[in-house]
């Protein structure tokens, strides 16, 4: 009878621990749902962030694809936005391409420039646009993070820049005359920057401050894409401008191999073609 009743007790004990065991069991695979659904909700999250991540990479020097950029380029271009249908029709033989604009050529009287309005609020001719966009792109690819410091310039704007360095000069010191001369080495005088041309871009490394590694790149990869370092080091006193190897100009791809195979720089390579 207590070896029975015990029998019992112990049985009724071990129903007790395994619907114990069973509940816990079952917790534990709630738990485990929970747990693997959240994962693949975050996964699910992340793998839909991704894209969005390189697009906007991508369009960071990207156009609105969809706006009219002549309603944004009408604010910064005005009554030059009017004029561009005279103009337009001219230069459809890529002469637009190698029109030389430094100190002693300023830009053509009545130039106009279609602009493609990117991401980050910078302007570009539309016609260097696709090439701009495939040259990022294939330096993002490997691993070159470029960023427009620089782009399209109002006159006003390049007027602006120029007033803002003969003031830091003067405020350091200098004469009014030797700041602005010294200015002059610096920044182009509004109407011969080639800024103001919608083809020329300030490129510089998107996310360290060291930007010599996207330089390099650009230097050994730009005229593929139709783009020349356009102010060489060893050409300072040919185009009157300080290196700059954050500053590329369009000129197309068969020039741009040119030149930069030659060695030349634009005012050089155009002496030449006479
Ligand atoms: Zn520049």
């Amino acid at each position: 009878m207590d070896t029975n009743n015990e029998t019992r007790a112990l049985a009724r004990k071990r129903r007790q621990r395994r619907a114990r065991q069973r509940l816990l069991l079952a917790i534990g695979l709630v738990v485990l749902a929970a747990v693997v659904v959240l994962g693949v909700l975050l996964l699910g999250g992340k793998g839909k962030d991704t894209p969005s991540t390189t697009g906007t990479q991508a369009e960071s020097i990207s156009v609105q694809s969809t706006a009219a950029p002549g309603s944004t380029a009408q604010a910064d271009t005005g009554s030059t936005q009017a004029q561009q249908t005279e103009t337009q029709a001219a230069p459809e033989d890529g002469s637009w391409k190698l029109i030389l604009v430094n100190a002693d050529h300023p830009l053509p009287e009545g130039y106009t420039v279609t602009l493609k309005a990117l991401r980050n609020g910078h302007y570009v001719d539309e016609r260097i646009y696709p090439e701009l966009q495939q040259m990022f792109d294939d330096a993002r690819a490997q691993g070159i993070y470029p960023f427009i410091n620089e782009s399209y310039r109002t006159a006003e704007r390049q007027q602006q820049i120029m007033d803002n360095y003969i003031a830091r000069y003067e405020n350091q010191g200098m004469r009014h005359e030797d700041a602005v001369a010294k200015a002059l080495t610096i920044v182009a005088v509004p109407g011969t920057s080639e800024h103001q041309m919608g083809l020329a871009l300030d490129i510089i490394a998107e996310y360290d401050s060291d930007s010599s590694a996207t330089w390099t790149w650009l230097k050994n990869n730009s005229w593929r894409y139709g783009f020349i370092l356009r102010y060489p080091a060893d050409k300072e006193a040919v185009t009157g401008i300080s290196f700059e190897p954050w500053h590329f100009r369009y000129v197309g791809v068969p020039t741009a191999q040119e030149i930069t195979e030659s060695g030349l720089c634009l005012e050089e390579y155009l002496e030449k073609q006479g």
